[in-house]
C-alpha cells in the first residue's frame, strides 16, 4: 500500500506553491471586508439562514482540496450575509459590540505572527503586559497589581472567582479540591448577577448552592443589608462566606451595585470582592460617568470585557488582581518541559501560563494595543459618553410617548421599556406576547437588533449600546418602529 505522502511529488508544506495567486486573493478579501464595512448600514442588521445555507455548511468531510478561491466564494455566498449582526449601526441587542477596521487588521497581523502567548522572552508579552499596566491605571488599580487577557467576561469572572476560592479556603484547595470535608465555602452576589457566575460555581466544583444570591432594590442593586444580615445567618449555620460578587453594570438593565459599600462590607468582614464589569467598569475611562463606578478600584479582582464597550472584535477580555501574588499562586504549575531559565526563549518562564487556565494563548493583545495608541482613551470615553447621550435620548422619546412605558430606571448604557397602549393596561400577558413579537419582527425585518428580556415577569424591550456606529437618529427611528409595529400587531390583534 503506498503512503499517503508518496502520492506527492515532491515534499511540502502548506505555504502556497504560487505566492503571487495568494497574495491577490488576500488583496481581494481586504477590498471586499472593507468595502462590506463602509456599507453596513445599507445592509440588512440581520437576516434569517435560508435553506440554502443550512444544507451548504453541512457537507461531508472534505478529503481532497479545492481552491482557495472556491472556498472563498462560499464565505462570501453562505457565511458573510448570515452573521450575529452586531457590527451594523443599529444593532443594540444583548451586550455586544462591532468590532472596528484597524483591530480586525490587527487580529490578521496577530494571527500572521502566530506568537505563543504562555509566556517567554519575545516582544509579544512585552505588549500583552502593557496593555495590562494600560488598563490597570484606567481602571484606577495599584500598579502593582497583575492580571491576565481572557477570552471574555466569562473567563475573566471565572479566574476571578477561581483565585478568590483558592485564597479564601483556608486549606489548599489546589491539592485537596472540594472533596474532603470542610464548610460549605459561599459567594455572594445579587440576583442580577449575570449567569457567568452560575456556570462558575458549577465548574469550580461549589455547586450552584453555593452562590447566594440577594435581592435588589427598585434600581435593580443589591440590597447591601440584606447581603450583611445573610452572611451573618450563613455563618451562625457553620458555613464558610469568601467572597462578594459585585455588578458594575448589570446585563438586564445596567445597574450598578454601590461597590464602596460593598467594599466595607468585605473589608469588615474579611472576604474577597470580585466586581464584575464586563461592561460597566468602561465607564472608569469617562471622566464624567467614572463617578458612577466608583469603588471598582478597590476590588480584590476586576473583570471586564474589551470587546463590549472597547469596541473591539471578539473575544478579549481581561481580569485584573490588586494582589499578584495570590493571583500566581492560584495557577502557577511547573513541569519540566517548561523549565525557566536565565537566558533563552523561555527566559522570565511562562508567565501567562501561571496566571490562567490555558497554555497556548493568542496574541490578542496587539489589537488593543493598535486600537488604544492609535485611537487613545480620550476617544473611548467619548465613545460611551455619545452611546450614553443616545440612550439618554431614546429614553426621553419614550418617557414623552403615552404608548411608551419605560421598565426600569436607566442610567447609562441600558434602556428596558414597552409598547403598552392604554387599551391593554392591565393585561400582563397580552403586552408581552406583543411586545415578545415586536422584537422578533424587528429582528427579522433586518432594520434593528434588539434583544428582551423578563423583570418582574413583565417582558420589555431591551436595549443595550455598545455601538460605536449609532447615530442619534437611529434612536428616534427605533422608537417610531416600536410604535409603528405595536399599533399595527394591537389592531391585527395579533395572538
Ligand atoms: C456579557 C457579560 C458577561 C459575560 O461576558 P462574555 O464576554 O459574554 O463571556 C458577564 N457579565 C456581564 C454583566 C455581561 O454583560
Amino acid at each position: 500500500m503506498t503512503t499517503l505522502m508518496e502520492t506527492r511529488t515532491e515534499q511540502f508544506t502548506l505555504d502556497p506553491d504560487n505566492w503571487e495567486e495568494l497574495r491577490a486573493l488576500g488583496h481581494r478579501m481586504l477590498d471586499d471586508m472593507f468595502q462590506h464595512m463602509e456599507t453596513l448600514r445599507e445592509q440588512p442588521a440581520w437576516q434569517p439562514l435560508p435553506l440554502s445555507v443550512t444544507s451548504a455548511l453541512n457537507e461531508s468531510l472534505p478529503i481532497q482540496g479545492q481552491a482557495a478561491e472556491e472556498v472563498y466564494e462560499e464565505f462570501l455566498t453562505n457565511v458573510l450575509p448570515y452573521t450575529s449582526g452586531n457590527r451594523h449601526p443599529r444593532a443594540w441587542g444583548w451586550v455586544r459590540g462591532n468590532g472596528t477596521p484597524l483591530a480586525m487588521l490587527a487580529d490578521m497581523l496577530a494571527s500572521g505572527i502566530n506568537a505563543h502567548l504562555g509566556g517567554g522572552q519575545q516582544a509579544p508579552v512585552l505588549v500583552e503586559q502593557q496593555v495590562l499596566a494600560w488598563m490597570t491605571e484606567a481602571m484606577g488599580m495599584p500598579a502593582s497589581s497583575s492580571g491576565i487577557l481572557t477570552s471574555g467576561g466569562t473567563m475573566a469572572n471565572l479566574i476571578g472567582l477561581a483565585v478568590a476560592r483558592h485564597a479564601k479556603a483556608g486549606f489548599d484547595v489546589r491539592k485537596e479540591g472540594l472533596q474532603g470535608s470542610h464548610p460549605q465555602m459561599l459567594i455572594y452576589g445579587s440576583l442580577e448577577t449575570h449567569m457567568w457566575a452560575r456556570k462558575s460555581m458549577e465548574f469550580l466544583g461549589m455547586g450552584r448552592r453555593s452562590l447566594r444570591q440577594i435581592p435588589v432594590d427598585n434600581e435593580h442593586r443589591i440590597v447591601v443589608a440584606e447581603l450583611e444580615k445573610q452572611i451573618e445567618a450563613d455563618r451562625a449555620a457553620g458555613h464558610q462566606p469568601i467572597a462578594v460578587i459585585a455588578n458594575a453594570g448589570t446585563v438586564n438593565t445596567g445597574a450598578i451595585d454601590d461597590i464602596e459599600a460593598l467594599v466595607a462590607v468585605c473589608r469588615r468582614e474579611n472576604l474577597w470582592l470580585h466586581v464584575d464589569g464586563a461592561f460597566g467598569a468602561l465607564l472608569k475611562l469617562s471622566p464624567l460617568y467614572a463617578p458612577l463606578v466608583r469603588g471598582i478600584e478597590q476590588a480584590d479582582s476586576l473583570a471586564f470585557d474589551m470587546h463590549k464597550w472597547m469596541y473591539l472584535p471578539f473575544g478579549i477580555g481581561c481580569v485584573l488582581f490588586r494582589d499578584s501574588a495570590e493571583h500566581s499562586t492560584a495557577f502557577a504549575t511547573p513541569a519540566n518541559y517548561l523549565e525557566s531559565a536565565q537566558r533563552g526563549l523561555l527566559a522570565g518562564g511562562m508567565g501567562f501560563s501561571d496566571l490562567g487556565i490555558e497554555l497556548t494563548r493568542s496574541f490578542n493583545a496587539l489589537k488593543l494595543w493598535m486600537s488604544l495608541k492609535t485611537h487613545g482613551v480620550e476617544t473611548y470615553a467619548a465613545l460611551i459618553e455619545q452611546n450614553i447621550a443616545q440612550v439618554n435620548h431614546l429614553s426621553s422619546l419614550v418617557d414623552e410617548h403615552a404608548d411608551l412605558e419605560r421598565m426600569a430606571p436607566q442610567r447609562i448604557n441600558v434602556l428596558c421599556f414597552r409598547y403598552a397602549p392604554q387599551a391593554f393596561a392591565n393585561d400582563q400577558k397580552k403586552l408581552n406576547a406583543l411586545n415578545r413579537e415586536i422584537v422578533m419582527r424587528m429582528q427579522e425585518s433586518g432594520q434593528f437588533i434588539v434583544s428582551g428580556t423578563v423583570l418582574n415577569g413583565e417582558y420589555a424591550i431591551r436595549v443595550a449600546n455598545t455601538n460605536h456606529r449609532s447615530r442619534i437618529e437611529d434612536f428616534d427611528d427605533l422608537a417610531a418602529a416600536v410604535l409603528a409595529l405595536g399599533e399595527e400587531l394591537a389592531l391585527g390583534g395579533e395572538e
